[in-house]
């Protein structure tokens, strides 16, 4: 699953309309495509009239089977803008096999002058795109697309959403016989609710019969121009749905007063608060120190290392799609200045055999240029501008970011308070709502919301204890920049990476200590992170006079990071411990039981911590993901990664291997 996917193949008309070689078809009628997707897609689902309905805040979702060009997205998105109240939101999320590469969207999209505003703004974000589902950020927050890259009938069962409106695109059933398929309509079917509306170009009579027997009252309309017919239609009855695991099933999203605490200020707590502002929630951030990222998240220079495995397992599939919105959130909050972020590129080394036989798998795995590619020692050292023994993997779009700086520009939204030197050691839920409260049990905010983002001191509540955190030191060391080392290019990484200069200074780390758990710096660790250097660059550790360098006297910063067994982060909903251990206890005797109790949320509280030494990467997702929850949307994740994330995983696992008793 999620293994690399090519890129649309289009050949262009006379008149510059983009044409499929895959499937050979044409993405839309040449003389009036925008104005047939208006016709079938807005019109026959009734957008400006329900739109104009909203309430204040109010969420409205699209479900698109084929994003192509763009267009329908485009449209829609216009019409949004001038029918949808300010305060509401729309997601879109779309499925693609193919995605259009970026330069061929952007000839694609000229098409259309009069959708250039909306276009550009989507431009901006969209390249190149990496496998998974990418999320995309649009016209602060109003707009979020979800692209669920791949075939739509392995992504769309992943697909964890409430849609109310979808637009049946895709090739002609004739062209594309393999897509309309009862198993798509039967995801529809359970993707929506009594009342979704659906629309499709085509009148086909077998996907008239298959939209019908999957639940859906469908008719024949008239078609756009001199096509007859089109179908419209909308769902009258859902179907019957088979056992879902109810402990990874959403609780339900909150209503009423939209109020959230974040507990700690780090990029987990930031990227939360963020996610929530954005979406029209009210947050106070609380913090022990006198100020944001101050812990594992206060290094001055964080590396983008999206370290991947060629065997797409669930924690390379998560970050890879969160890798991919990391870089979106940095361009949009962040000047690349060479202060806040550089996304000067990042080479990954194979420094020994095993090493170096990963790289090259991801290499020839079919990734676009623009995400990864490989290179030999003399391509290496000509992008790193220092000399280079090594092959590896470069990453032109990473790089490094001053992970305060990201802190505070998400804090800046003016949804949310900081509120410092203030430490929750207390969560009380009391009418509704969560409250936080000190050490002597003085109450410090209250929301209907509480986020836990407090790395491995997240564990420190009663509703929490349960979790297995552990907290790893790690150590950077800080190099004076020489004339000959701020020669350096780009981040490189192996077993340790080192940056190039910010103020004066490199930063090469780290180590990973599970024996201390403060935070001197110390010069053991200074030396062994010079041993890294040795391994990264000689040239580069002669270029810094290594030979006089002095782990005693070097500046350091020592932090703990929080992980968990698994290596995967925390991100979810929480349950009270002890009641789904008696819950599902049956699971213990038997794993292939199917109880059917709800799982007991706490409800309102969630986690996002266990970011490990990737939170540059896995915390603004997981932000969104958290947001989604929150909130009943789409979420960004398919099913399958969101339980691989999930907060309960371990209590499960630890049931049926029958570690609690009840
Ligand atoms: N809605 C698009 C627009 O506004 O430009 C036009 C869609 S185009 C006619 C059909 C799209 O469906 C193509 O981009 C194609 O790659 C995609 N597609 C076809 N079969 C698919 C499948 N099984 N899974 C995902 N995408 C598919």
């Amino acid at each position: 699953m999620n293994s690399p996917s090519p890129f649309a193949t289009l050949s262009w008309s006379a008149d510059g309309q983009p044409f499929s070689e895959q499937f050979d078809d044409v993405y839309f009628s040449s003389e009036s495509g925008l104005d047939e997707a208006r016709h079938v897609f807005l019109l026959h689902n009734q957008l400006a009239q329900r739109w104009a309905a909203l309430p204040e805040g109010g969420h409205f979702c699209i479900g698109e089977t084929g994003f192509g060009t763009g267009r329908s997205f485009l449209a829609a998105w216009q019409l949004w803008d001038q029918c949808a109240p300010a305060s509401a939101f729309l997601h879109f999320v779309s499925c693609e096999k193919y995605p259009l590469s970026a330069c061929d969207l952007k000839r694609a999209q000229r098409l259309w002058p009069e959708l250039q505003p909306w276009a550009e703004t989507l431009e901006a974000q969209y390249t190149d795109l990496a496998p998974g589902w990418q999320q995309f950020v649009l016209a602060q927050g109003r707009v979020t697309l979800t692209l669920l890259v791949g075939d739509m009938l392995d992504t769309l069962p992943h697909l964890d959403a409430r849609v109310d409106a979808w637009f049946l695109d895709g090739f002609a059933p004739a062209k594309n016989p393999a897509m309309w398929q009862p198993a798509l309509y039967q995801q529809m079917a359970r993707l929506s609710q009594p009342g979704t509306t659906v629309a499709t170009f085509t009148s086909v009579g077998e996907v008239r019969r298959g939209l019908i027997a999957a639940g859906f009252d469908m008719h024949r309309v008239p078609g756009h121009r001199h096509k007859r017919h089109m179908l419209a239609g909308s769902l009258q009855r859902s179907g019957s749905t088979p056992w879902a695991a109810p402990w990874y099933a959403r609780p339900q999203p909150a209503q009423g007063e939209r109020t959230a605490i974040i507990i700690g200020a780090g990029l987990a707590g930031c990227c939360s608060a963020y996610a929530l502002a954005r979406r029209g929630w009210q947050v106070t951030v609380i913090e022990r120190h006198p100020a944001a990222a101050q812990e594992a998240s206060g290094n001055p220079q964080g590396i983008l290392y999206c370290k991947l495995s060629p065997h797409q397992t669930p924690l390379s599939r998560f970050i890879q799609s969160s890798y991919a919105y990391s870089l979106r959130l940095l361009h949009e909050v962040l000047p690349r200045d060479g202060e806040h972020w550089e996304p000067c590129g990042v080479l990954q080394l194979g420094a020994n055999g095993k090493e170096s036989a990963r790289l090259q798998k991801l290499a020839a795995a079919g990734y676009p240029q623009r995400f990864l590619h490989g290179v030999d020692a003399q391509q290496a050292s000509e992008i790193a501008g220092v000399a280079i023994d090594h092959s590896g993997l470069f990453f032109p779009e990473g790089g490094w970011v001053n992970p305060p700086a990201l802190c505070q520009a998400l804090l800046r939204h003016p949804a949310i308070t900081l509120k410092t030197h203030s430490e929750a050691l207390d969560l009380a839920y009391q009418a509704g709502q969560w409250q936080a409260l000190d050490a002597d049990g003085r109450l410090l905010t209250q929301a209907h919301v509480a986020v836990i983002c407090s790395a491995a001191d997240s564990q420190k509540f009663v509703q929490t204890k349960h979790l297995p955190l552990k907290a790893i030191r790690g150590q950077i060391t800080h190099l004076p920049a020489t004339e000959h080392s701020a020669q350096l290019r780009s981040v490189i990484c192996a077993e340790g990476y080192i940056s190039p200069a910010r103020q004066g200074e490199h930063h090469l780390g780290a180590s990973f200590r599970f024996d201390r758990d403060d935070t001197q710096p110390s010069a053991e660790e200074n030396h062994s992170n010079l041993a890294l250097l040795d391994s990264l660059s000689p040239a580069l550790a002669h270029a810094l006079q290594r030979e006089q360098l002095n782990p005693a006297t070097l500046k350091a910063r020592a932090a703990m990071r929080c992980t968990t067994p698994d290596y995967l982060p925390l991100v979810g909903p929480l349950v009270d411990a002890a009641s789904f251990q008696r819950a599902y206890a049956v699971l213990g005797k038997d794993a292939s039981k199917q109880p059917s109790t709800d799982s007991p949320w706490l409800p309102g509280l969630f986690i996002n911590a266990a970011h490990g030494s990737r939170g540059l990467i896995s915390c603004p997702l997981s932000g969104e993901l958290i947001a989604a929850l929150v909130t009943g949307e789409a979420l960004p994740l398919p099913s399958d990664l969101f339980q691989a994330v999930h907060p309960s995983r371990f209590l499960l696992r630890q049931l049926i291997r029958g570690q609690l008793t009840p």
